[in-house]
């Protein structure tokens, strides 16, 4: 059907529609932001901007998986780089499979896969992705940003991860929050083995992304990539709640962390 055909209640259905496909494919989170939202809020670069690389694009389709707290609460580990690993691939084959949900319905519809930037020696020299899923997040309502630069949701903090399908299926976007999540704990950036965070004023720490990006190239040498440890210590989200302050033992940690990953090159 043509976009200027189809009246609102068309539009709300295929909304919907499109909630149902992807809860059915298992994801936990989705929200829905007009390409405009890049213009209006203008956080980051012309070139960045779905609209700039696809014309045609009319919105974005934010999908997100939770990350289970308590295997990334090991990390880093073995245990939190597979679960890293499966979430990536589920991501991708979910926003596949939606882009072709949309195909089959006639609209034009693909995925920006979830990380676009190669590997993480490239990130080290040149700490930025093709993408933003956080700020395609945060335009798709789904949370806000963090003081540690990730997307805080109400349901799993910043322990989720994204991926974005671009499509002309044009419905209704989402509205964008305007509650601050992130309570300025400062956990984030006491927990950071780098000292990567530091105050600057401004509404989000200012981040040293080479030192985080170097970490992670060691610990991917190591078998247990990534770090993610300053949304393991967040405490902002439902997950957080059901498990406590903490849902993994010292020993287990420790249990985690040698097994099959840093003693494996020692
Ligand atoms: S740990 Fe605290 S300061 Fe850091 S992102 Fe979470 S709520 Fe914000
Ligand atoms: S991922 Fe790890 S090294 Fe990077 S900022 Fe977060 S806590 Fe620091």
């Amino acid at each position: 059907m043509r976009q200027d055909a189809m009246p609102p209640e068309v539009r709300s259905r295929l909304k919907q529609k499109i909630k149902r496909e992807a809860a059915k494919l298992g994801i936990n989170l989705t929200g829905f932001a007009n390409v405009e939202r890049w213009k209006e809020y203008h956080d980051l670069p012309e070139e960045f901007w779905p609209q700039t690389i696809w014309p045609w694009s009319r919105m974005v389709v934010v999908l997100g998986v939770q990350i289970y707290l308590p295997m990334l609460e090991t990390t880093p580990s073995v245990v939190y780089s597979e679960l890293y690993n499966t979430t990536n691939r589920m991501l991708d084959e979910c926003a596949y499979q939606l882009a072709n949900f949309l195909n089959q319905k006639g609209f034009r519809a693909h995925f920006f896969p979830r990380d676009c930037y190669g590997d993480i020696s490239v990130l080290v020299k040149k700490p930025e992705a093709a993408f933003s899923h956080v700020m395609a997040g945060r335009y798709a309502g789904l949370g806000t940003i963090g003081m540690n630069h990730t997307l805080l949701t109400r349901q799993y903090g910043p322990r989720v991860r994204l991926v974005s399908v671009i499509t002309d299926a044009e419905v209704h976007p989402d509205p964008v929050l305007t509650e601050d999540i992130c309570i300025r704990c400062g956990q984030c950036a006491k927990r950071c083995p780098m000292r990567a965070f530091a105050p600057d004023g401004g509404p989000v720490y200012a981040m040293d992304k080479h030192r985080c990006a170097g970490y992670h190239q060691r610990l991917k040498n190591e078998f247990r990539y990534p770090c993610g440890l300053c949304t393991a210590v967040c405490p902002v989200g439902e997950d957080r709640k059901r498990y406590g302050a903490s849902s993994v033992t010292e020993a287990g940690i420790a249990h985690c962390q040698n097994f099959g990953s840093r003693n494996a090159v020692e």
